[in-house]
């Protein structure tokens, strides 16, 4: 029996899964389950030329290993790049679009039969193929109809937009925007608006880089943290690796159900082991403390001109860092990983997911001018006000805004098990957790990235790859990971005829 995949989701990470797969023996067909155009995703699929990717070329490609295919494909498009460069988004979308055309043939040259149902997925459940009496799935579809395979790629991102608690009694207000996407919903504001930004990661720069790029309207960024990114003028994987493996290996052995980990010892290691990868490859650098408090705007600056000067000695081991992170922590058991991850999370998002040099300088000509604000503190309260909104400060002052715009991340459609499959998402319609489908026990991502229903079940050939494998992987928003995961995943429906028993040789190996 030949394997019939469906693919559910049209992202950069279901562009990267097929990719490894188009071309394969024995692949009946391909189905792709999703609502928009296959290769524009949510942080892909804009099509605003300022926002830029915060990784470079080399590692903003649909394959992880070997020169990077996103260099490869600019360059033969005319675009002088570098692979250091962070290209606009909007190319790696039209990266991933043509990429899938072209496997789409190589893989209809195989004999697959390449398909795009445009609809969600909602449900996926195992039940016995007459035909064959071997195991196939069922993906449920929003619209009512179904589609079966043998095999689920389960691709769907995190593209519901998270909205903060305070603020879900007024979801679907006219002057709150849940997302700052797509960009020219913030760019059609009036031009002397006053927006106020919750957020100060990501997708709050770009909200920012939108809003303050024309007009003169008045932007003031605020989160929890108060914190933004760190600046980077690169991300790029080592000529040689700097991280002792073995050390890295040791410590996810400390996870294992030998002994939990000594987070004292294991705090050690790893700070002496990013110094050493750091100073190796800065001899002589002077390697600050991170910094992850401080007053927002003198910070960037600082950080802006560090990076201008070409002083960040920890970017360069920043890639194989996040590689190391994801290969060893995975291995981890769940319960060491909760304890751990944790204290290292505000790290991760400052450094990991820094952002570019280019983006560091408007930001801070925008602080400069007064046009931005990065305000120290979150807000108190938040209530609609006239046409707009009064927003109290921990400082006991009011301001009043003419919008609200949410960059407060994205989450996953959560997965839910039932007796013979899984749920897929079901938050309320305001993008709360809680609605129908948000309750119930959570299947298991195993290293293989296959899931499992019940700690003594099988494991299912339904893989979460991307930010779906998330509860395993610590740094899933990354394209490389995506296509990391899908590598493995390819690896292992090579290795098997669907409707036998389990042959599996469980391969990770990230
Ligand atoms: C603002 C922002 C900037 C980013 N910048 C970078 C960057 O510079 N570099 C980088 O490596 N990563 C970046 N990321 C992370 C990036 O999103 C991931 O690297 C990767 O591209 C995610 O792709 P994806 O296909 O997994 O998800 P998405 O791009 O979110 O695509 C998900 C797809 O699944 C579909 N879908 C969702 N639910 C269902 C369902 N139930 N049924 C069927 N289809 C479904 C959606 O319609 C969509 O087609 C960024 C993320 C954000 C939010």
């Amino acid at each position: 029996m030949s394997k019939q995949i469906v693919i559910i989701g049209g992202g950069a990470t279901a562009v990267s899964a097929f990719a490894h797969l188009a071309g394969s023996s024995g692949v009946e067909r391909v189905t792709f389950v999703a609502p928009g155009p296959i290769g524009l995703g949510t942080a892909f699929g804009t099509t605003d030329p300022a926002l830029l990717c915060n990784t470079s070329v080399d590692v903003t490609a649909l394959k992880a290993d070997g020169r990077s295919d996103f260099l490869d494909y600019l360059a033969s498009r005319g675009h002088p790049v570098h692979r250091a460069d962070f290209a606009p988004r909007y190319l790696v979308g039209q990266y991933c679009r043509e990429r899938f055309w072209q496997y789409s043939d190589t893989a209809r040259r195989a004999g697959t039969r390449v398909t795009h149902i445009r609809d969600r997925a909602v449900a996926i459940d195992r039940h016995t193929d007459t035909d064959t009496d071997g195991t196939a799935y069922r993906v449920a579809l929003a619209g009512g109809g179904s589609v079966t395979g043998t095999d689920i790629l389960f691709c769907a991102g995190a593209d519901n937009p998270v909205l903060p608690p305070e603020l879900r009694p007024y979801a679907g207000h006219p002057r709150l925007m849940a997302t700052p996407y797509p960009s020219h919903k913030l760019r059609a504001l009036p031009a002397d608006a006053r927006v106020l930004v919750l957020g100060t990661k990501l997708s709050a720069i770009d909200a920012a880089v939108t809003l303050c790029r024309t007009g003169n309207r008045r932007t003031v960024m605020t989160s929890p943290s108060g914190m933004l990114p760190a600046v980077r003028n690169r991300l790029v994987r080592p000529a040689t690796p700097r991280l002792r493996q073995d050390v890295w290996a040791a410590l996810a052995a400390s996870g294992t159900p030998e002994g939990p980990a000594d987070d004292t010892a294991l705090d050690r290691t790893v700070a002496r082991e990013l110094l050493s990868a750091i100073r190796a490859g800065a001899p002589g650098a002077r390697v600050a403390r991170p910094r992850l408090s401080g007053r927002p705007a003198p910070l960037l600056r600082e950080e802006r001109h560090r990076a201008a000067a070409g002083r960040i000695p920890w970017e360069d081991v920043m890639a194989e860092l996040i590689d190391t992170v994801n290969a060893q922590v995975s291995r981890w058991r769940a319960d060491v990983r909760a304890r751990v991850l944790p204290r290292y999370r505000a790290l991760m998002t400052r450094y990991i997911s820094a952002f570019p040099l280019r983006n560091a300088t408007l930001l801070d000509g925008w602080l400069t001018e007064g046009r931005l604000r990065v305000a120290p503190r979150y807000p108190e309260r938040m209530e609609p006000s006239g046409t707009g909104w009064s927003v109290r400060w921990p400082d006991g002052t009011t301001e009043t805004f003419d919008h609200i715009v949410c960059a407060s991340g994205y989450r996953v459609a959560p997965l839910t098990t039932t007796a013979t499959g899984v749920r897929i998402g079901g938050e309320a319609a305001d993008g709360a957790a809680g609605g129908a489908g948000d309750a119930g026990p959570r299947p298991e991502i195993l290293e293989t990235l296959r899931i499992r229903l019940r700690p003594d079940g099988p494991a299912e050939r339904i893989w979460a790859l991307g930010a779906g494998a998330g509860s395993r992987f610590p740094i899933v928003n990354y394209l490389r990971a995506a296509a990391q995961h899908a590598a493995v995943v390819a690896d292992q429906l090579g290795q098997y005829s669907p409707g036998t028993t389990e042959p599996l040789a469980e391969r990770t190996a990230l």
